[in-house]
């Protein structure tokens, strides 16, 4: 498969590379005001409106071998054996706490993701010890998806194996280029060669759905070296390929670089188009903007989280949830404070209660928004059954699409970003290209002024 290159210069209007941002909540996580565990747990189970539907857990670990010079996410760099001790214990606590006082026990959890951070420099026994406190806690359904992000260095025979006994049965490894040039000087440390036996050794023990995670738009990355990394995914073959966009986060090292230190914008979306026709040449499903699923392969969790409108409960520090019709985060952001907030978190937890800082219930109109561009964001050139799932809004919402975002939908489509038909309205390939724009082209009038007063003061993530 070719694609035309055309599209490059039809949607190149829409990205500023320099500001480019995911877009993982809605509302913004930057806007919400503080909230606290009585308003989130006050709610009673009966006003969930339909039973007690599924759910999905998120735990968040912020530990890492080595601290890359573009990340912008909550983490520390080697957190001490005690430590991890303490913070394994009280995600535990955590747990707890919502069982004891939502009705999260009596839902049906259908995927869990251990993210971070990397959630595989916790020990054999540390990561052990969370999944058996998990699965004796909460209702995992039979087929529970359970994945855990990693690092190639850190995955050694030992935690693979006790990761295998303990239910995972999905593997991340972020890998984010094969050159070794490349990953030295992001300050990443492995070569492209530990990352390529990692992935081997996983396979050989057992692991039977493994995702790769690449990073375009680095420092020194051409386009013949990113054509050299797609010839490895496909020799590779891995269950999932995800590929993101650097996000050039000004509070990181690399933020701070020169915008002629990068690929241009141009050459950016067109590592994107490579990786597009490569995945989708190997008859991979475009499942997201950014991710490919081998043939009869899903990941459940994100599918639930997107195109289902599921709610997703976050555990440990900094993490995001979606429960109990609230939107909402535990204390812990990149950047200033993150010791002060980790103290807070533990103790907070330690002491009976949730460490929750910021959040609120959307309204009815912000709920339907939410449900439209994380929709969206299902999209995929070979899927058309990605993308807004319009008689699931209905029966959601009591009212059609059209009839709440008509308007912006109109304007999406005279923009040749987004497409329809009698069941879904989708990206097309340019609004593939600019996915993250076109979602933020969704958010309410109201939404936008909130942004405005806070943009300046904060910072851009998690827009
Ligand atoms: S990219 Fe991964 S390994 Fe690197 S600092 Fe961020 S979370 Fe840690």
């Amino acid at each position: 498969m070719r694609l035309d290159r055309q599209v490059i210069r039809a949607v190149s209007q829409f990205r500023d590379a320099e500001q480019y941002s995911f877009v993982v909540e809605y509302p913004p996580p930057l806007v919400r005001p503080r909230i606290s565990e009585t308003d989130i747990l006050s709610k009673s189970p009966s006003d969930s409106g339909s039973g007690n539907p599924p759910i999905e857990v998120y735990v968040h670990i912020p530990d890492c071998p080595y601290i890359c010079d573009f990340c912008s996410f909550y983490k520390f760099s080697r957190l001490s054996e005690q430590e991890r001790d303490r913070y394994v214990s009280a995600v535990q606590k955590e747990v707890d706490i919502y069982v004891e006082r939502s009705d999260l026990a009596t839902r049906t959890v259908t995927s869990v993701f251990f993210g971070g951070g990397t959630p595989t420099r916790l020990s054999p026994d540390q990561l052990s010890r969370l999944l058996a406190h998990l699965a004796g806690k909460l209702r995992l359904s039979e087929d529970v998806e359970v994945t855990v992000e990693s690092s190639p260095d850190t995955l050694d025979n030992e935690i693979l194996e006790s990761m295998l006994r303990g239910g995972v049965n999905r593997l991340s490894i972020g890998v984010q280029d094969f050159h070794d040039p490349v990953l030295a000087a992001r300050h990443r440390g492995h070569t492209g060669q530990q990352a390529i036996d990692a992935y081997h050794r996983a396979r050989t023990l057992g692991f039977e759905n493994i995702n790769i995670d690449l990073i375009y738009r680095l420092p020194q990355q051409t386009l013949a070296g990113w054509d050299q990394n797609l010839q490895v995914i496909r020799d590779l073959a891995p269950d999932y390929a995800t590929f993101y966009h650097l996000r050039k986060e000004r509070r990181t090292s690399l933020g701070k670089k020169k915008e002629a230190c990068f690929p241009t914008k141009e050459e950016a979306m067109e590592m994107y188009l490579r990786a597009l026709e490569t995945l989708v040449g190997m008859n991979y499903l475009q499942i997201s903007p950014n991710q490919f699923a081998a043939p009869k392969k899903e990941f459940r969790q994100q599918e639930h989280k997107w195109h289902r409108g599921s709610e997703l409960l976050g555990l440990g520090a900094s993490a995001y949830s979606w429960f109990n019709g609230f939107a909402y985060r535990n204390v812990g952001r990149f950047g200033t404070n993150m010791r002060k907030d980790l103290t807070t978190y533990l103790s907070t937890i330690e002491s009976g209660h949730l460490a929750v800082e910021s959040g609120e219930r959307p309204t009815a109109q912000e709920q339907m928004r939410r449900f439209a561009l994380f929709g969206l964001k299902t999209s995929g050139i070979n899927r058309p059954s990605g993308g807004i799932d319009k008689q699931l809004f209905l029966e959601r919402f009591g009212v059609s699409l059209e009839a709440i975002l008509g308007d912006a939908i109109q304007d999406l489509k005279t923009k040749g970003l987004v497409e329809e038909d009698a069941q879904t309205l989708r990206l097309t390939l340019g609004g593939l290209l600019v996915a993250e724009e076109v979602a933020t082209l969704l958010y309410s009038s109201a939404m936008n002024n909130r942004l405005k007063k806070v943009k300046n003061t904060f910072g851009r993530d998690g827009l």
